[in-house]
């Protein structure tokens, strides 16, 4: 508990082990599960990852039938087989038994998925424009004639050729329709009502509210690519909706906005379709500031986490917030040290939005954003099998940076290397700033979790940023 809180307050790191060994010598073996928690549930499949740690270190532990190995740090990991519901773990130290008890999800089967009939589109409420095609979808048993009945109209689907068990039909709407029932049928079947459809003429405009960076212009609802930011105060022309999505047209394509991103405004004339969108990037550089002395850079330092977000656990309950933040308060001190200006997201045990990170970047006008992240892999996945160093960026123009640091910061951490990827993290989709992501270790590893505290790896890693930096700056020959 006490190194727990000092590890908190961000104070002591280095020496945990030796503290523990010390407090061990006088009091009788002891473990500690840090996941699952007691009484938690978990989400997995057939097995779990068990992490945790014993004092001493040294303590031989079983943890059910297998006999486990602490790492020197007293932190360890093992995979154990669940059931869903309700699991016992039995660990034994000495002579002393522990029971640990949390609960697994059970698997919801998908009822209909091959007996019966089963909707696939419209999943949820959808509103078009009139004479817009709709599509309607099932899962039903191969070799059936299945229908839809909707509203009044009744309309057959067809197998698609290379999947019998797959239904679709197109149908639209000639006139103004306003939920509309949709219900899937077949001969010796069970009903299955789909969500219902409204058609219109014409759609609202709508005013975007909210912060910036927060409402994403989405290619599909929920999903798909990020095809552009929608600024605060912008008006868009509406055009339908899907669930909770709204549909609406920019730059002469119809794109998707989650509906708490717009406000209807039903006074102003409908914006066009081809809208064209303001230029977040404009004013910034396309290019890395080569050639400008470091006094004349900033880069924004992204620890991540922080607060009640605490990030990924290791073994002895060392989180992952704390470990970013002491990582990125190095590179802060050893970039400043080569004369950068440096900026930090937080500078204390605080959690800041996601989207207030890369925005911090941008009203600053930095060169380059750097989020500071350690891993950890989800239950069903022993991250000893997978442990790794990676970076991430969001698309090709931000691979420049990424490209740049990640080589250094694998050179200096003797794990697997798996490179730079794209992904599309919150902190990373600024359009305007060379942003990245680095992924230093895995935590939840008990040899990662005593690496990345270790202050000369730490330091090692600050220093590989900063060569990495120098290499992303060097001026490139035409
Ligand atoms: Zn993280």
């Amino acid at each position: 508990m006490i190194i727990q809180h000092l590890l908190r307050e961000g104070s002591l790191i280095v020496g945990a082990a030796g503290l523990c060994a010390a407090f061990a010598a006088e009091s009788a073996p002891a473990v500690r599960v840090v996941f699952p928690a007691a009484g938690s549930t978990v989400s997995t499949a057939t097995q779990t990852y068990l992490i945790g740690s014993v004092t001493p270190p040294d303590t031989p532990l079983r943890v059910n039938a297998q006999t486990v190995t602490p790492w020197r740090t007293g932190g360890f990991i093992c995979m154990v087989n669940v059931v869903p519901g309700t699991n016992t773990v039995i660990l034994r130290t000495g002579a002393t038994e522990r029971r640990h008890t949390f609960r697994v999800t059970e698997s919801a089967a998908r009822p209909g998925d091959d007996t019966g009939l089963r909707v696939l589109e419209p999943a949820q409420p959808t509103g078009v424009y009139t004479g817009e095609s709709v599509r309607l979808a099932c899962r039903a048993p191969a070799g059936r004639q299945v229908f839809a009945a909707v509203g009044e109209r009744t309309v057959p689907l067809s197998a698609a050729a290379d999947a019998p068990s797959r239904y679709s039909a197109t149908l639209s709407f000639p006139a103004p329709a306003d939920g509309v029932p949709v219900v899937f049928f077949a001969d010796g079947l069970a009903d299955a009502p789909a969500a219902p459809v409204t058609a219109r003429a014409t759609w609202p405009a709508y005013a975007v509210t909210g912060p910036l960076f927060a409402a994403r212009a989405r290619t599909e609802p929920g999903g798909g690519d990020t095809a552009a930011f929608l600024t605060p105060g912008l008006h868009v022309q509406g055009a339908g909706y899907v669930g909770s999505h709204i549909r609406f047209w920019l730059g002469g394509e119809r794109r998707f906005t989650e509906s708490a991103h717009l406000a209807a405004a039903p006074d102003i004339p409908l914006p066009p379709r081809d809208l064209a969108l303001p230029d977040l990037a404009a004013g910034f550089a396309t290019r890395p500031p080569s050639g400008r002395p470091p006094a004349d850079i900033l880069i924004v330092l992204d620890p991540g986490h922080g607060g009640p977000s605490t990030g990924a656990l290791g073994p002895t309950g060392v989180t992952e917030k704390e470990v970013n933040l002491q990582q990125a308060r190095l590179m802060r001190d050893v970039l400043e040290h080569a004369g950068f200006r440096v900026l930090m997201t937080r500078d204390s045990d605080v959690d800041v939005d996601l989207y207030e990170r890369a925005r911090i970047a941008y009203r600053a006008k930095a060169d380059a954003f750097i989020s500071v992240h350690h891993n950890a892999t989800a239950a069903h996945t022993d991250p000893r099998s997978v442990r790794h160093i990676s970076t991430y960026a969001w698309n090709a123009i931000r691979l420049r940076l990424a490209r740049a640091l990640h080589p250094k910061l694998a050179a200096v951490t003797p794990i697997a290397d798996r490179g730079v990827m794209t992904a599309s993290f919150a902190v990373c989709r600024n359009p305007a700033i060379p942003s990245c992501l680095l992924e230093l270790d895995f935590i939840n590893c008990p040899e990662g979790e005593e690496a990345i505290q270790r202050p000369e790896q730490q330091r090692r890693v600050a220093d590989a940023l900063l060569e990495g930096l120098r290499a992303w700056l060097a001026p490139v020959e035409p």
